[in-house]
């Protein structure tokens, strides 16, 4: 529609907004004038010691960068980690609502998605006692906080009993901490593996330069963990794409050692922050549209539920799709259905999008669905 010159207002969008900051994008341009654009050696053993040292710094997690691989975003660490994990069949814990590659990944190595549900009433949290109860035959446990597509994240003191139910189990983990810098209000976002000593061994952490640096479209991400696991992810990844680009690791290392990152990672995070508050207090006036407030991320899961049954525009709502449906064809607005994320009562909204966009959007919204 916007290819036809529609006035779409785009509330899609799973990466920031902004441009990657200029210290990072001057990295990256000083190492192609310095030729770096043969294969990675060296380059990534430095940015695997800036990772390291960046877990010791941030995180409280203490790995040697053996323990450390660069890929090709934080998706492909997660999809090199459940390739190299998982033999046919074996069972993986996923809190749903979810993000929509973890069951494809979890299939795409043979293994078997479990959802354990995560319900508004219930913050969009998992208990350890759900985490107990599936545990049995199950090899891995994937954790999201901040979380997309709900935006919530788990206090540590949440964490925490989260972490001891798992000791009390067989369970790995797979902590994907993309969002971990993006936090509002008093949130504080805490790693899974610094969570207790014993952790560290059956925990992998996934984290990526997409959403804190403003990156998506570098491809750049990371995993730590095991030694063994990381070498075996290490060894697929040798046949399948080889090392990250030179350039990119460029970028990467300015991004997590330069003096000028935290002024610019907080300056976006400042913004995120005003634009969450914004928007899920607009969406909580819209009639029959209840969200929970968002502490992470750039997302607000809004339940819309309560518009089933009605025909908007010619379309029958019955689920998050034909809600999609009817806001794009009605208004213009363009939400992504909860189903795609196991929760068929929500839609997501992104708001990386300026403030400007997030009103026009929402007068949009208010206008069609006030009953
Ligand atoms: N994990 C979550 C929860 C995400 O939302 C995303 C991107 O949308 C990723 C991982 C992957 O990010 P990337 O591969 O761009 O680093």
């Amino acid at each position: 529609m916007k290819d036809a010159g529609e006035d779409v207002v785009a509330f899609a969008a799973g990466e920031p907004d902004f441009d990657t900051p200029t210290f990072i994008k001057d990295a990256a341009k000083a190492a192609l004038d310095a030729g770096d654009t043969r294969y990675t050696a060296r380059g990534a053993e430095k940015l695997k010691q800036a990772v390291a040292d960046k877990l010791a710094r941030e995180n409280g997690q203490h790995v040697q960068s053996d323990q450390v691989i660069c890929t090709f975003g934080g998706k492909h660490a997660i999809y090199a980690a459940m390739q190299v994990l998982l033999n046919p069949g074996d069972k993986v814990l996923i809190p749903s609502p979810y993000w929509v590659s973890y069951p494809e990944m979890v299939r795409l190595a043979g293994g078997q998605p479990v959802f354990l549900p995560a319900r508004a009433k219930d913050g969009f949290k998992v208990t350890p006692r759900q985490i107990l109860d599936a545990a049995p035959g199950a090899k891995i446990l994937i954790m999201n906080s901040p979380c997309n597509p709900t935006g919530v994240t788990y206090s540590p003191a949440e964490l925490q009993a989260i972490a001891a139910a798992v000791l009390q189990t067989g369970l790995a983990v797979l902590s994907d901490e993309i969002y971990e810098r993006l936090v509002y209000g008093q949130t504080q976002a805490v790693s899974f593996a610094s969570l207790d000593k014993a952790l560290p061994e059956r925990t992998i952490t996934v984290n990526g330069f997409a959403k804190t640096f403003s990156m998506p479209g570098w491809r750049l991400g990371w995993a730590a963990g095991p030694k063994n696991v990381i070498a075996a992810m290490r060894r697929l990844m040798s046949h399948e794409t080889s090392d990250v680009a030179g350039f990119v690791v460029a970028g990467g290392l300015a991004a997590l050692t330069s003096p000028q990152a935290p002024a610019a990672i907080e300056a976006m995070r400042v913004e995120f922050e005003k634009r969450g508050v914004h928007m899920a207090a607009r969406l909580n006036a819209i009639s029959g549209v209840q969200c929970v407030q968002p502490t992470g991320a750039f997302y607000c899961f809004p339940d819309i539920s309560s518009h089933f049954g009605r025909t908007i525009g010619g379309v029958k709502i019955t689920d998050s799709l034909t809600f999609a449906q009817a806001m794009l064809e009605t208004c213009k607005v363009a939400l992504v259905p909860g189903g795609a994320f196991g929760e068929d009562a929500c839609v997501r909204l992104s708001f990386a999008t300026s403030m400007a966009q997030i009103d026009k959007g929402l007068d949009r919204l208010e206008k069609v669905l006030t009953l």
